[in-house]
């Protein structure tokens, strides 16, 4: 990050963490007594929520509309059931995945802008806003940074980067793009530019292996079980500020599968999309600027 002085940056970097601290204390879904963790204990009754939690959800009921209810916030009584943070994560019990996926459904989420509250229908229903959060969060450090006359960094929160301003030499920022299962050794290509958001979904980070079947943390609401689209993961672009925009459509993207997701991007003004397939062939939207590529395939191609 560059600032006016290295000790500005230091305390500004330091006042930053202070705020993730702060947004965690918001969204999580599991810290007690988060605005997220409140309403998934209200037991139906409306919560008042901070601005930002009020706002996730409303982003996220949004996404939900537009995959046709394949991306939703309520899947967290199936999250919660599929505990990938488990120390040794199983495969759940049919029944109870079942039952766990009849809770979910984003018309589960009643709002009251005026009040700026929230209440699940549902009371067994439960927010995760896994796949939208962190995105939401790194916009609203960008915004700080601007405010503090930042004109050069870059955001990282686990998948979800931001590039701010360019390199202080005035050139554009370069983010690799991950090869699935590669370890962090081997990139597929590399986006080069300023002020853009590049966040992956993907399923080789968090994932379990249970009689040879890789069970990965995206889950169809329609089946309760991990998403199988033949993709391996999806990587959204956009410009600085829409990485709450990018974190979500990522997730959408890996959900809608190739078609589906090239389809939607295409007509979004200002977002592009890299998808990894199963067989490891890479497709990417038309406008996606992806330099040192590896040989991939663009949409039509
Ligand atoms: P990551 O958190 O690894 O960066 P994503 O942004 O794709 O990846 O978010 C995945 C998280 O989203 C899951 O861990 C879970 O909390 C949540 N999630 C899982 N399935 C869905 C879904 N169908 N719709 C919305 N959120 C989901
Ligand atoms: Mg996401």
């Amino acid at each position: 990050m560059e600032k006016n002085s290295s000790a500005d940056a230091g305390s500004l970097i330091e006042s930053l963490f202070k705020e993730c601290g702060r947004y965690e204390s918001m969204l999580s879904a599991t810290k007690k007594g988060s605005d997220i963790w409140k309403i998934n204990h209200a037991r139906g009754e409306w919560v008042k929520c901070s601005e930002d939690a009020y706002t996730v959800i409303r982003k996220g009921l949004s996404f939900s509309e537009l995959s046709g209810g394949k991306f939703d916030i309520t899947v967290g009584t199936l999250t919660a059931l599929w505990d990938y943070h488990a120390s040794d994560p199983r495969v759940p019990d049919p029944g109870a995945i079942s039952e766990a996926r009849l809770h979910c459904g984003s018309d589960n989420i009643e709002l009251d802008p005026a009040a700026r509250a929230v209440r699940l229908k549902d009371p067994e229903a439960a927010i995760d806003p896994g796949a939208i959060a962190k995105g939401y969060i790194a916009d609203r450090l960008t915004g700080a940074m601007l405010e503090n006359g930042v004109t050069s960094a870059i955001i990282d929160l686990g998948g979800n980067i931001v590039c701010v301003g360019a390199k202080p030499d005035g050139s554009a920022f370069r983010t690799g793009i991950e090869l699935p299962f590669s370890d962090r050794s081997e990139i597929i290509g590399v986006v080069e530019d300023r002020d853009i958001c590049v966040v992956t979904s993907g399923i080789y980070e968090r994932y379990f292996m249970e009689n040879g079947e890789l069970y990965h943390h995206i889950i169809d609401p329609a089946t309760g079980y991990p998403a199988s689209t033949g993709l391996i993961s999806a990587t959204v672009t956009g410009p600085r500020g829409s990485c709450c925009e990018c974190d979500a459509l990522s997730t959408v993207c890996f959900l809608l599968g190739e078609q589906d997701a090239l389809s939607l991007i295409e007509g979004m003004e200002g977002y592009e999309v890299l998808l990894v397939r199963a067989d490891e062939e890479t497709v990417t939207s038309k406008g996606f600027a992806l330099t040192e590529a590896a040989g991939g395939k663009r949409a039509g191609e």
